[in-house]
């Protein structure tokens, strides 16, 4: 393949429908080649990947453990239907089960993130016969028609007309909880939880489930305080609703422990998984305590892809590396060390407010005067990749970048963007 990334963008240009995120910038990085924590551009350009693809590449991309896995999956069976069982899928099953919290004893796959959450809240309706969902603002649950109903950002519904469909109330952001003056935001978070569940008279229907990332990743890597998923789990218990963790993007992983709900030593009633577990391809997945994954009559879940072999195999071998070259308790370790080079060497910035992380996964919070400053936050992101670094931008204004690298990177390497950003910044 030879064609420049200028004749590449263009022809996508000349037929691609508006609205994918495509030319949300005007020249978007042409991606061609991927290997471990590397990106190369159509123009051979090569880029050190501190954003995973929006935080996929956990096992790194092409691993070669994962592509011979697929390799030898396609000579076999890619395709079999979502109603035959393979062994392969009996494989991934079980590969999964043994990486859930305990007490997550079941599995239902599915194929997005958005399509896992989904399922995830039908599962916690059917088991507790009530339909309301309680989840916070900042909440990523991805675009699908039925998942972007719990969005926290309502202009995700805008262009779609459709409505939210879930109560939502505050997330405790450490840094950047207004509404909390001087108090715990844990505590008013908490305490604003209870109520609704407890109030008559508080307008909001008895929940079927509370759906929350325990670090909010497209939020801007909001870690809450300790205690607040804990006080989750309490509510919860008392007012028999389920509790579903979303750990799509800070799962597998991610923040330095399997699930980053662990930090807590808090376990869910329900759990979803997707991005890294595919080892690159789309696969997502439910977990669940056997009760509450056992109440459906066959069909009532499916799609043509569901439980697609050759995505199984590559998630299998994606756990199967994640856990034999121990990258959790490397990402833990590499983490704290990104972190406290990052927080020493932006302590004086004017332009950074917060540096935060767990594992390989951390926000800095780019403001101006304290407050939110998306412009630089982009234009950092842009010299980044002028000299060479990919990083990720959210957070609920667009000032917070990302760094969610391969967990594979070496302690060298990561030095080499982590001076990057230092220079930028
Ligand atoms: N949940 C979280 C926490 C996410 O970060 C994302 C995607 O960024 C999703 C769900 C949606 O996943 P997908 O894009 O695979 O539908």
């Amino acid at each position: 393949m030879t064609a420049s990334s200028e004749s590449v963008r263009e022809r996508i240009r000349a037929v691609e429908g508006t609205g994918m995120r495509t030319f949300w910038e005007p020249d978007p990085l042409v991606w061609a080649r991927t290997e471990g924590c590397h990106v190369w551009d159509a123009d051979g350009g090569a880029y050190l990947d501190l954003y995973g693809g929006f935080a996929v590449a956990n096992v790194g991309y092409c691993h070669p453990r994962v592509t011979e896995a697929i390799r030898s999956q396609a000579g076999a069976m890619t395709h079999c239907p979502s109603a035959a069982p393979s062994e392969i899928r009996a494989e991934l099953h079980e590969r999964l089960v043994a990486i859930a919290p305990p007490s997550l004893d079941r599995v239902l796959l599915a194929i997005t993130g958005a399509m896992a959450n989904e399922t995830a809240v039908q599962l916690a309706r059917a088991a507790t016969r009530r339909r309301n969902v309680v989840t916070f603002a900042g909440t990523y649950p991805g675009r699908t028609v039925g998942a972007v109903r719990y969005a926290g950002k309502h202009a995700y519904r805008e262009q779609f007309g459709v409505a939210a469909d879930a109560h939502f109330l505050p997330y405790p952001d450490p840094y950047r909880s207004p509404w909390a003056g001087d108090a715990d935001p844990a505590e008013i978070a908490l305490g604003l939880l209870e109520d609704a569940l407890s109030d008559p008279a508080s307008g909001v229907e008895p929940p079927a489930c509370v759906l929350v990332e325990p670090i909010q990743g497209n939020g801007g890597v909001v870690i809450p305080p300790t205690g607040f998923l804990a006080g989750l789990r309490r509510l919860c218990d008392r007012t028999g609703t389920l509790l579903v963790f979303d750990e799509i993007q800070c799962g597998f992983g991610r923040s330095g422990r399997m699930w980053a709900s662990e930090h807590e030593d808090v376990v869910p009633d329900l759990m979803t998984v997707g991005k890294g577990i595919g080892g690159g391809l789309a696969l997502a997945a439910v977990l669940g305590r056997p009760e509450l994954m056992t109440t459906w009559e066959p069909d009532a879940v499916t799609s043509t892809f569901l439980a697609n072999a050759l995505n199984a195999a590559a998630g299998c071998a994606a756990i199967d590396v994640l856990r034999e070259e121990g990258l959790v308790e490397r990402s833990a370790r590499l983490g704290a060390h990104a972190l406290r080079r990052l927080e020493d060497g932006l302590a004086a910035s004017p332009a950074v407010g917060d540096v935060r992380g767990r594992g390989l996964f951390v926000g800095v919070e780019i403001v101006k005067d304290r407050e939110p400053d998306p412009e630089r936050a982009g234009q950092t992101q842009r010299v980044l990749r002028e000299q060479g670094v990919l990083v990720g931008r959210g957070g609920r204004y667009g000032n917070v970048l990302i760094l969610a690298p391969p967990l594979v990177i070496e302690e060298g390497v990561l030095d080499v963007g982590l001076d990057t950003i230092l220079g930028v910044l």
